[in-house]
């Protein structure tokens, strides 16, 4: 590529209303222009490094045996309502209508299409397991779209959704998506965790994010430096407009229902808002106590439940105070589980049950850990818990406990027959009979990836990409102010060769001063840079400078080309 002509259009202003490094860095570098709230245009620029991110995410997608296809991003409401997500999904669901007053969504995520697209494919356990996945624009209506293509509306993303006759073989390829995700990220060179995304009261570990540390990030983290101990509870800022967060006590109800009542009929009852808020309720139902947790997550934006032994009598509770002095937290961080920034504690009848397993980072820089009430049954007494704090022992007993922040480019999930059982997914298993499928879907965030590898990736001058993830490994700048044409011939000439060795090279024939020139190599992050001059050429040598050397070497052609090669 000539840059002369390209379309590189950077700007030395830092763009006043672009709060996070990631997000001036890529307006300054001309890689997203703003079209309107949380909806970008990637320029040529940009573009080239989506769609680096894209290549790595597919690659191995493809490695890990999933198969890609293409569903529309306009979706039927018949189908949501089939899920009951229509309504559930909340304001992120952008409802449009057709001319004839048909109703649709711009999809915000697949599991409805690709559920339709299963039951009507597959027949046969003999089909399964399948993966399938897609690279395809969302859109999400979020309450605070920011830090640019971080947090957008529109964004591209990589869904995939298995399936399966049991649930052992969902298990295994949860486990091959693991670690599918776990070599993407290391490819596009970034520091990440695996984070067990159930918060405490939920249970199991059906669903892990992948996070990529950063202190600008939205999530707050606990994870062990030595092990996969992490634990993650997203920040209030993410679901709710304000940052203030509710009291506790008005965020939980309990609710004595009659006994014969199911979870399903207790949330009808409780009347369960397609909320965007993080919320915890005791109910009392056929199956016994159980603590229900409803959070903003498209997935987890309807009710899970935990059965509970039953409460002990108040007498052996731990009071709020009590734990407030046991913990040396603020009463205003006892919350019930789930509940950012908050000790995941269920409170009731001021009486304070259970810290748990993984409690996740806390807005205060603390961590609590060490009451899990499916421990023996029982609930732990306020003594069992424990403040962790950044530099103590971790929690499992392998390394020290680092409290940060993350961004979450990845996300995966064990769906269970959730939405197989409500569609009527199914197919005939061995012995002829109809089965229910099992399913998992396994998202990135392919545009916010852009991003996150920014902030955790640059210096003063700009970013620092990794080759994976570069628009070009090599410039080749050219410093020829008198049009010289032995200087030109010989940018063109280490140019061709560098191409033809398979080296994606740009040429920087624009005709700068090597000041801007080399600034907007450095802001745009390309690895390597090649500087062609008349001087260098009598000397029978190039310039050559890594992008994270700190000063520029001579090098010979035949050195430079090893050295690249
Ligand atoms: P978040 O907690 O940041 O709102 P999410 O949990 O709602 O994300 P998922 O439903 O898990 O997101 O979607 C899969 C992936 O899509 C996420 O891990 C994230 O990388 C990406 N993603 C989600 N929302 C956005 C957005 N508004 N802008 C850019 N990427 C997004
Ligand atoms: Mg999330
Ligand atoms: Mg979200
Ligand atoms: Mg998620």
């Amino acid at each position: 590529m000539r840059l002369s002509q390209f379309h590189l259009a950077t700007v030395k202003e830092v763009p006043a209303d672009a709060e996070v490094v990631s997000h001036q860095l890529m307006l300054r570098a001309g890689m997203i222009r703003k079209l309107a709230s949380g909806l970008y245009t990637w320029s040529p620029l940009g573009l080239r490094v989506l769609r680096k991110v894209e290549k790595v995410v597919r690659e191995e997608m493809v490695r890990a045996g999933a198969v890609e296809m293409l569903m529309p991003s306009v979706q039927p409401r018949e189908l949501w309502e089939e899920t009951g997500r229509w309504e559930k999904f909340g304001g992120q669901l952008l409802k449009i209508k057709d001319r004839k007053e048909q109703e649709f969504c711009y999809g915000p995520t697949h599991e409805e299409v690709i559920t339709d697209f299963a039951r009507n494919e597959l027949k046969s356990y003999k089909q399964l397991p399948l993966n399938f996945f897609q690279i395809q624009t969302k859109f999400r209506d979020e309450i605070r779209p920011r830090f640019g293509v971080m947090r957008a509306r529109e964004f591209l993303m990589k869904d995939a959704y298995s399936f399966h006759l049991t649930q052992e073989s969902l298990g295994e390829t949860y486990k091959v998506m693991y670690e599918t995700y776990s070599r993407i990220f290391t490819r596009l060179g970034l520091e990440f965790r695996a984070v067990d995304a159930d918060t405490g009261a939920i249970g199991g570990s059906a669903s892990h994010e992948f996070q990529v540390l950063a202190d600008s990030g939205e999530d707050a983290l606990a994870f062990s430096d030595a092990s996969s101990y992490a634990a993650n509870i997203e920040l209030a800022e993410a679901v709710a407009p304000s940052t203030e967060r509710p009291a506790p006590s008005a965020e939980l109800t309990r609710v004595d229902t009659p006994k014969e009542r199911t979870v399903e009929e207790i949330t009808a009852f409780l009347g369960v808002p397609a909320s965007q808020v993080v919320k915890t309720i005791l109910v009392r139902g056929r199956e016994g106590l159980v603590a229900l947790c409803v959070r903003g997550d498209h997935e987890l934006n309807e009710v899970k439940a935990a059965h509970l032994p039953e409460l002990p009598d108040e007498s052996e509770l731990a009071s709020e105070a009590e734990i407030v002095a046991a913990t040396g937290t603020r009463p205003g961080f006892i919350g019930p589980v789930g509940l950012p920034g908050s000790i995941p504690v269920i409170v009731d009848r001021a009486a304070a049950v259970l810290a748990d397993f993984v409690c996740g980072g806390n807005h205060d820089g603390t961590h609590y850990t060490g009451a899990n009430w499916q421990r023996d049954a029982r609930i732990n007494r306020v003594a069992d818990i424990r403040k962790v704090v950044d530099g103590d022992a971790s929690p499992d007993g392998k390394g020290t406990i680092r409290l940060g922040r993350g961004i979450e480019v990845g996300h995966i999930f064990q769906l269970g027959q959730k939405y197989a059982e409500s569609m009527g997914a199914g197919v005939l298993d061995e012995q002829g009979k109809m089965r229910t499928m099992y399913m998992g879907c396994y998202g990135i965030g392919v545009s916010r990836i852009v991003a996150a590898a920014i902030e955790q990736r640059h210096d003063d001058t700009g970013m620092i990409l990794p080759e994976a993830m570069a628009p070009w490994r090599v410039a080749v700048c050219v410093i020829n102010p008198k049009n010289d044409a032995t200087v030109t011939e010989a940018a063109e000439s280490i140019y061709q060769q560098l191409s033809q060795a398979g080296i994606e090279t740009v040429l920087d024939d624009r005709g700068l001063r090597p000041g801007p020139m080399f600034a907007d190599m450095e802001l745009i992050g390309v690895p390597h840079r090649v500087v062609v001059s008349g001087r260098g050429l009598e000397a029978g040598t190039f310039e050559y400078r890594a992008r994270t050397d700190s000063e520029a070497r001579n090098v010979t052609r035949e050195e430079l080309i090893a050295l690249l090669g």
